[in-house]
């Protein structure tokens, strides 16, 4: 479980951002936070993907509080228990889109050889197995969320953190994302996604606005 307490985060010399916020985020719930633009939801999805440290209040997972930890046990930690999709998607332009879904993977020290079938079939799934050979820069806006949904769920991490991921995508895709997202709550994750869309919020087991 994931969980805020009396959260919040101004950015240096800026306005308070998040303010007071206390929730607890379950395994096997899916949840939407949803809000005006500008309003903090990158921010407080950076917050609980532990890459920003609150100005105040705690983040506590599994009853443990994460959020001031030293950076490369929080990198640690988000190597192995979070996946996050950003809301730009932020695949790295020099490598395929195959070595893009592998890469946190990777980093952990698992094997490729082990996890290339695992990360063709996530591809495979969400409809960009054409395009595994195929550089960010060759494929759409689109194709893009759904790599790097496929590189946040590889690991199947305890917790899944994701911004706008249907932002650029049809309602067929976006059907694909979000049965991925469900699986991927009922298996027992917890699931946070970010989003302006009422189809996903209708999906969602909770929304938080902001
Ligand atoms: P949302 O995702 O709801 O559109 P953001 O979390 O991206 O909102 O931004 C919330 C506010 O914080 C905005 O006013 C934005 O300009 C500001 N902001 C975002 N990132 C930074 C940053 N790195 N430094 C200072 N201010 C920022
Ligand atoms: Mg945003």
């Amino acid at each position: 479980m994931l969980t805020v307490e009396s959260l919040r985060f101004a950015y240096p010399s800026g306005p308070s951002i998040v303010e007071s916020l206390s929730e607890r985020f379950v395994p096997g719930q899916m949840v939407g936070i949803t809000g005006p633009s500008g309003r903090g939801k990158s921010t407080l999805l950076y917050l609980l993907g532990l890459m920003l440290t609150p100005t105040s209040g705690r983040i506590l997972l599994d009853g443990k509080s994460v959020a001031g930890l030293r950076d490369a046990e929080r990198a640690r930690l988000r190597a192995r228990q979070f996946g996050f999709v950003f809301q730009d998607a932020a695949l790295d332009a020099t490598r395929t889109v195959l070595d893009n879904v592998l890469e946190t993977a990777l980093y952990r020290g698992e094997s490729r050889r082990a996890l290339s079938p695992t990360a063709l079939a996530l591809l495979d799934r969400f409809g960009v197995s054409l395009r595994v050979h195929a550089k960010p820069g060759q494929v759409s806006g689109g194709q893009a969320q759904r790599i790097a949904l496929a590189r946040a769920l590889l690991l199947q991490p305890r917790v899944l953190l994701c911004d706008e991921p249907t932002g650029n995508l049809d309602p067929a895709s976006t059907d694909i994302v979000l049965d991925a997202l469900r699986e991927h709550a009922s298996s027992g994750g917890v699931v946070v996604v970010v989003t302006h869309d009422q189809a996903v919020v209708a999906h969602c087991d909770r929304e938080v606005r902001l």
